[in-house]
């Protein structure tokens, strides 16, 4: 149970609604810098899509890459930022972004339990003005859950479906290659074998796995700096409505376990409640698949129902549906769990493999599969216009989904047996007969298959240019050569995997000022009121620039905003304050 449960009244300088990376960012900010911080989480675990998440953060200019010495420049990140937002790019949040980002995260390193490591990650359109190759993606440092003490048990524990039997892949591709490689390297099994054995010790002992990675990780660092600087954070406590004073913000009335408690915060309240993802009302009007009585099956935690954006509206803030993809799109199936229950896979590193392609239900590819997430999603949006559903098929032989699995389902030896009874994957001897399974075009999959496979004999994609980018072949399989993503689609029998539409997270959000301040429709500032996170509209203007865009800005301007609320605007060294 809750501290905050046997109060009713509780005082503070700052009240933090949600307690993913946004909320958390922003009060450990707040208080290194003097302020007394409480946090309020409606759920029963702290972390939000956070802990979800594979815990990368897009940082132009971060410390990992100086010491590595990756050649870039400010100059060229804002002008891919500028060629990626286009009409919507804001040069004051994207300046304060592109300058607070490295300051962050030497912040963060310095002073708390939040530590980072490098990856390879290119950005998602590396070949755009001022794309990068390498160097402006980092990820959380794996951690061991334990040094959280009796708040393990409140960790919002990984996505399900991206576990294997409750195991974290590291969201490096180091670890994932050994995985894929076990049954043809010594070195790869010796490794496989040894994470297991480890695994299965911690979920004997400790009910879940210890040694976290990606996401998890970084939302228990977060939260264990958060508690070692004495910041409550009181789970299952959703803040319903805001309290005002004297013209500004003064605090929230927030559900405990014993009844409503008021919440006063003399310097304000932030929202971070993490979009409105599951905000179905808002996301019928938003989202163009469900305008057209389609479906979305969201990874993100149901607890996000957009309840930042409610708020902010109801204090006379303003949340516009301004981009043409309001949200992150992620294409996912729908995994049966057993037992009726069913969980959301997000589609992260299949389409990139040799040898598999994605059709819609005409048959026909639509897109180059290997680009990121949130391409492929605008391209289904865009190649389902006019239809009801907005789905792909993802096709592929026998030796390939061997190789590399499909989806939910893992490579061999793995069995497919299961999935295939529970009509997850759809299994055909011939193409024409699973795409009359499937409810495919079996003519046009026919041709489809015949065209692909005459450019993937040379390793071409002519059609979509698969392979073309550095980002592309990043998540092929650099041993299948000459080009990583593509392999022809060789004997039967084949498989096929149903893929709708999903989001990370929205992009759309509350308008507010670089600093984090909650504004009206006139552009003034609402006293005391503050959004980051996804609650706060996001400066990507509706595109996806490369790994780790969500959460890169999410933290910085948490590091802005918690700075600013503190009266540090301008001020240098946060060491100097604390
Ligand atoms: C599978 C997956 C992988 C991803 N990987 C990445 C990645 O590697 N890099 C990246 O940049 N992005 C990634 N994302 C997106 C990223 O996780 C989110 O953009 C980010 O975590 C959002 O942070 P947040 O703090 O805004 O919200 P959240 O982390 O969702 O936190 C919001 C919290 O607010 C709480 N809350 C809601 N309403 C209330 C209320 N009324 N009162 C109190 N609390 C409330 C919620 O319960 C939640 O805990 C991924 C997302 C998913 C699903």
């Amino acid at each position: 149970m809750s501290e905050a449960s046997f109060l009713s009244q509780v005082d503070c300088d700052l009240l933090v609604i949600g307690s993913g990376a946004g909320g958390l960012s922003t009060a450990i900010t707040a208080r290194k810098a003097g302020l007394d911080v409480v946090v309020v989480e409606k759920e029963a675990c702290f972390g939000g899509t956070t802990a979800y998440s594979g815990g990368v953060l897009w940082i132009p200019g971060n410390p990992h890459a100086k010491r590595n010495g990756v050649r870039d420049s400010r100059e060229a990140a804002r002008a891919y930022l500028q060629n990626e937002t286009g009409a919507f790019f804001d040069a004051a949040a994207v300046d304060a972004f592109l300058d607070a980002g490295p300051e962050m995260v030497a912040f963060f390193e310095r002073e708390t339990e939040v530590k980072f490591v490098p990856t390879l990650y290119p950005d998602y359109h590396p070949d755009a003005r001022g794309g990068a190759d390498v160097g402006r993606s980092i990820l959380a440092a794996p951690y061991d859950i334990r040094r959280l003490g009796a708040d393990m048990a409140r960790l919002r524990p990984p996505l399900q479906t991206i576990t294997f039997m409750g195991m974290m892949f590291n969201s490096s591709n180091a670890d994932l290659k050994h995985f894929f490689n076990a049954t043809k390297s010594l070195r790869s099994a010796a490794y496989v074998a040894g994470r297991l054995i480890r695994h299965l010790k911690e979920m004997l002992v400790y009910r879940r796995g210890v040694q976290v990675t990606s996401g998890n990780a970084l939302a228990a660092r977060l939260a264990r700096s958060a508690l070692d600087l004495g910041i409550p954070i009181h789970t299952g406590c959703p803040a319903r409505e805001l309290l005002t004073a004297h013209g500004r913000v003064s605090g929230a009335i927030v559900r405990g376990a014993q009844g409503d408690l008021r919440i006063s915060a003399r310097r304000g309240v932030v929202l971070a409640c993490g979009g409105f993802s599951h905000d179905l009302e808002r996301i019928r009007k938003a989202y163009p698949h469900l305008q057209r009585g389609g479906s979305h099956l969201s990874p993100v935690p149901a607890g996000n129902t957009g309840d930042g954006a409610r708020m902010a509206e109801q204090a006379g803030g303003t949340v516009a549906i301004r981009y043409k993809s309001p949200a992150a799109w992620m294409p996912v199936s729908r995994v049966p769990l057993g037992g009726g229950r069913f969980g959301v896979f997000p589609h992260l590193l299949d389409r990139y493999k040799p040898g598999v392609i994605g059709v819609t239900s005409d048959g026909r590819r639509f897109t180059n599969e290997a680009n990121s997430y949130h391409d492929v999603g605008v391209a289904m949006i865009e190649a389902c216009r006019g239809k009801k559903e907005t789905a792909m098929w993802l096709v592929c032989d026998q030796a390939t989904i061997g190789k590399y699995g499909l989806g939910y389902a893992k490579p061999a030896p793995m069995p497919l047996g299961p999935l295939l009874r529970k009509g997850y994957l759809v299994k055909g001897r011939t193409l024409e007969e699973l795409a009359q399974k499937a409810g495919i075009d079996a003519a046009a999959l026919r041709e489809t298959v015949r065209d692909y496979n005459q450019g993937a004999a040379r390793g071409e994609d002519p059609q979509f240019g698969r392979g073309a980018t550095s980002f592309n072949r990043y998540l092929g399989d650099p041993a299948n050569q000459p080009n990583p993503c593509v392999a022809p689609i060789g004997k039967g029998p084949y498989y096929a995997l149903k893929v709708v539409m999903g989001d990370l997270g929205t992009f759309d959000g509350i308008t507010t000022s670089a600093r984090g301040e909650v504004l009206r429709d006139d552009g003034a500032a609402i006293p005391g009121l503050y959004a980051v996170g996804n609650d706060r509209a996001s400066i990507m203007g509706g595109n996806y620039p490369g790994a780790g865009i969500t959460l890169g800005p999410i933290m910085t301007f948490g590091y802005i905003t918690g700075r600013h609320i503190a009266g540090l605007d301008g001020q240098g060294s946060m060491r100097d304050a604390a």
